[in-house]
């Protein structure tokens, strides 16, 4: 087996296949599938990944791997295999699919660094260069950059006399500290510490130390704990009393923290109820995809637990996927207080060092349990016996660049290969897997009630023409703000939910409507208010804010929609005594600030949590009695065919903020189209009414779960050339579907131009379509091998945004 196929990282079309290398004599037997090694490309060194190893290729003349990054390989066979399930279920290149399952620690960084050519030496070049040769062999192209050698050096390589190469470069080093142990026996240190002299009085010191504790300890803490040097310790180690050596250490996110012990619940009969066919699953070996089915508050987080607990007995692994918004510190408590140091956790907020080490722990199988969002799907557990998926209903489990995968739909395909269960829960199911549980395909487990049967807050809607045509002017109801100033007295907690997305807060002239549009992208500019700026959220365009309109020169052009701050504003003017915490983008950009505000709040700090979707999931603090909605309605215009089902969700989860625990909670949601069903709705919290409506329209206007959606994407910059392109897309799928299938386009996108993009697409709705995958391979094929036009197609199996 001196061949290897390997999967360079080239994401082209024309380099989305194995390509073969000999493997030196040295690395034969070390080298296997699963590994990163580094290997010629063109003129380049770059890394890939070895797939299978063999004895014969078609090929004659193969260059030789030039060496392995790692000891072991990063991705099992399991992993390997789900790489070319995600290949085929995406249609994404492969090296995408491999690099979706490993921590940016792992991708390949690249440096340019130049180094004299074989058989040169020093001597050979002018002057000037000599010294930068002299120390060292190669020299890195940033430091030519600054020195300003640039020119000389190039007029070199042309010569041939030097040579430019790509490093690979791993990103993050492996932490590694310094430690101290005794070489010599516990009674030889004693007589050490009675044979020093008295004026060696730190060495000494150490000494004792070391008497006191026989063990290894790291060197940083050693010195600081007993206010000596390093160099006192050095001394020790050279007269052969100690030994410094170096040991990896993990970055611990939550080192400063400590977690609180919990045991298992006495589980209620509906939990009990719910909880036994998971644990049969469990015993027997068997996959099958649950859906629990409950309210906030109704338990279903112990269920988890206890499903962990049966898995972690046996001998297994578990893994639990959180939306990231709700991956709070009082979510991972909840895990890590049960199970300890046997869980991991992976979300954005980690450093990539950090991201990196709870991924070791993971391979090294240190643990049993990661609590994670979106790409913890891919841990590499050899011996999973349960994937849970919270809040299965949340759009951000779908991946939006490629590889682009839904969690739910990998969870299944993994758990099918272990032959575990899965569950899914949700207070609020998708349409998808509610209808899957319907037709017997999923497993429904239902908790119908709260904790101690806590009745749910009672909601009330409030229709804010009213409040208009009756003169209030605020962004507070009469009944809102009489219900925050109860909630003062009563020294009571408050949150306050705005719905950000949508057009939150655009510039428009109110005398002729002029909306101030970005000009590389048809989508408004969003106003930022802290640098006074004007900004696309699509390409990052900014602009001034005008004084006066460019179109009819009004004054009266300014900001619409309701930003967060302006909120707090307005709360400072009508409760100036409330104290308020505002949580957005803004104020938990750093690491840490999300925790400590939560922490803040919960602390009694404040009176009022603000906030946008961030709050919406996770908190579970007892003296909240009263959640306010500032405008329900939003997100229901977005051109999307889930904006009900998103807006019904969202509203039935901030609802569920209040009255979590002895107080009662109350909500008041502020609309402006009470009458949607929608908000009507979850004014009631009614799952079930909600989804016999929304299937019906679905069925109607055939949207899943009815059909199935392909999505393909066409962009130019010319627009002749997009909808020619798109139209030719649309005659090809046409003619090659079965007549069941509903073929949309060419169609203008909802944003029609991205970065000076313009962007068509074609919509497929279908229900069987077994050829389909092979035609868009053909697209796909054609389009992505043809670069030189500028043309490029994406296209999105099931997509979430249809923008
Ligand atoms: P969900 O995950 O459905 O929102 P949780 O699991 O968070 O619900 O449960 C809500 C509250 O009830 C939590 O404070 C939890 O500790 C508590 N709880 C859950 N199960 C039990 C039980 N069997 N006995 C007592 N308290 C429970
Ligand atoms: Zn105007
Ligand atoms: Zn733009």
């Amino acid at each position: 087996m001196e061949i290897a196929s390997v999967i360079v990282d080239v994401p082209t079309k024309q380099t989305d296949r194995a390509f073969d290398y000999l493997i030196p004599e040295d690395w034969r037997g070390t080298i296997q599938p699963g590994m990163r090694v580094i290997v010629p490309f063109g003129p380049r060194n770059i890394q890939g990944f070895v797939t299978e190893l063999k004895s014969e290729s078609a090929f004659k003349k193969l260059r030789e791997i030039i060496e392995p990054m790692d000891l072991k390989p990063v991705l099992n066979q399991e992993l390997l295999e789900l790489g070319d399930w995600l290949t085929e279920n995406t249609l994404c290149f492969k090296i995408f699919a491999y690099q979706v399952m490993l921590p940016a620690a792992l991708k390949a960084k690249y440096e340019k660094k130049v180094k004299l050519s074989i058989g040169m030496a020093v001597a050979d070049l002018p002057i000037q260069l000599q010294g930068f040769f002299e120390n060292q062999e190669m020299l890195e192209w940033e430091e030519a950059l600054k020195k300003g050698i640039v020119p000389l050096l190039q007029r070199e390589a042309a010569k041939g006399h030097l040579e430019v190469i790509y490093v690979v470069k791993e990103r993050v080093k492996k932490k590694q500290r310094k430690f101290v142990r005794p070489l010599v026996t516990l009674d030889e240190l004693k007589k050490e510490v009675e044979r020093f002299p008295a004026k060696a009085e730190k060495q000494k010191l150490v000494l004792s130390y070391f008497v006191e504790h026989f063990q290894a300890v790291e060197l940083r803490e050693l010195t600081s704990n007993l206010k000596t040097s390093a160099a006192t310790v050095k001394a020790l180690v050279e007269k052969g009393i100690l030994t410094e050596f170096e040991m990896e250490v993990y970055r611990d996110p939550f080192e400063h923290r400590t977690f609180k012990r919990t045991k298992p619940l006495p589980l209620t009969n509906s939990q009990q109820t719910a909880i036994v066919p998971i644990l049969n699953a469990i015993e027997t070996n068997r996959h099958e995809v649950f859906l629990l089915y409950g309210v906030t508050g109704s338990g279903k987080t112990e269920i988890y637990l206890q499903s962990i607990q049966e898995i972690i007995e046996k001998g297994q692994e578990a893994i639990v996927l959180v939306p990231e918004i709700s991956l709070t510190p009082q979510m991972v408590n909840r895990f890590k207080g049960r199970f300890g140091e046997l869980v991991a956790v992976m979300h954005s907020g980690l450093s990539a060092g950090e991201k990196y080490d709870e991924w070791r722990k993971i391979q090294r199988k240190e643990v049993k349990v990661v609590v994670g969002a979106r790409s913890a799907i891919f841990a590499p557990f050899e011996n999973l016996g349960i994937i849970i998926i919270d809040e299965e209903h949340e759009t951000s489990y779908k991946q939006e660049e490629m590889p682009r995968y839904h969690a739910r739909d990998v969870a299944i395909a993994r758990a099918k290969t272990y032959s575990c269960p899965v569950v899914l829960g949700s207070a609020t199911p998708s349409l998808e897997s509610f209808a899957r549980a319907q037709k017997k395909v999923y497993h429904l487990l239902s908790l119908p009630s709260r904790m101690n049967n806590q009745t749910l807050p009672s909601v009330e809607i409030i229709d804010m023409r009213e409040e208009l045509r009756e003169g209030n002017r605020s962004m507070f109801s009469r009944k809102l703000l009489e219900m925050l100033k109860d909630r003062l007295e009563k020294k009571q907690q408050s949150v306050l939910f705005l719905n950000k997305r949508g057009h939150s807060s655009f510039v428009m002239c109110r005398d002729c409507g002029y909306v101030m549009n970005c000009p590389n992208c048809d989508i408004s500019l969003t106003y930022h208010r802290v640098n006074e700026q004007m900004k696309c959220h699509y390409c990052g365009y900014e602009s001034y804010v005008p004084k006066q309109c460019p179109e009819c020169t009004s004054e009266y052009i300014r900001y619409f929609g309701t930003g967060t701050q302006k909120v707090e504003d307005e709360l400072g003017k009508i409760l100036p005594e409330a104290r308020v915490i505002r949580m957005d983008v803004d104020t938990t950009g750093r690491k840490g600030s999300h925790e400590r505000l939560l922490n803040d709040f919960q602390e009694g700090k404040a009176d009022i949590l603000l906030g946008t979707q961030m709050i919406a999931k996770g908190l579970d603090f007892p003296n909240i009695t009263l959640v306010g909605v500032l405008s329900a309605d939003t997100m229901l215009h977005l051109p999307d065919f889930r904006a009900s089902e998103k807006t019904f969700q969202l509203l039935t989860q901030v609802s569920g903020r209040a009255g979590r625990h002895q107080l009662p909670g109350e909500v008041i949601i502020q609309t402006y189209t009470p009458e949607h069903y929608s908000v009507e709705l979850a004014g009631t919290q009614d799952y079930d009414l909600f989804y016999q409506h929304e299937m019906m329209i679905r069925k109607t206007h055939h949207y899943p779960p009815f059909y199935y959606l392909s999505l393909i994407t066409v962009s130019h910059e010319q627009l002749m050339t997009v909808v020619s392109a798109t139209e030719k897309i649309v005659n090809y799928v046409r003619s090659q579907v079965s007549k069941d299938a509903v073929v949309l386009g060419p169609a203008a996108s909802p944003v029609a131009r991205i970065n000076n993009r313009y962007r068509y697409q074609c919509l497929i709705k279908y229900k069987r379509e077994p050829n389909l995958s092979k035609i868009l391979k053909t697209i796909l094929d054609q389009y992505q091998k043809d670069t030189k036009s500028g043309l490029l197609v994406s296209i999105d199996l099931n997509p979430y945004i249809l923008m």
